[in-house]
């Protein structure tokens, strides 16, 4: 197996140049989050960084209150 080693020492770790090429995301503050459920989980999918919490089986995201926090409502409150 061939590694290039030459060219990878090219590339010099500029990591702060390369937020030029970063697509553009919307800063949001740290209260506001856009929770999705996957399975037992509400994922934030508006933060930098994806983060989540355990919601339960029994339990369905429904919305947000007034402060942006995730509202869920039991399975037996829906039917
Ligand atoms: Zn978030």
């Amino acid at each position: 197996m061939e590694t290039n080693e030459e060219e990878s020492k090219e590339l010099e770790p500029e990591s702060e140049e390369y937020d030029f090429t970063k697509p553009q995301y919307e800063f949001k503050p740290n209260e506001h989050h856009e929770w999705k459920q996957q399975g037992p989980y509400a994922i934030c999918h508006s933060c930098e960084l994806i983060h989540a919490q355990f919601i339960g089986m029994d339990k369905f995201l429904v919305g947000l209150d007034e402060q942006g926090r995730p509202l869920f409502k039991k399975k037996s409150e829906l039917t």
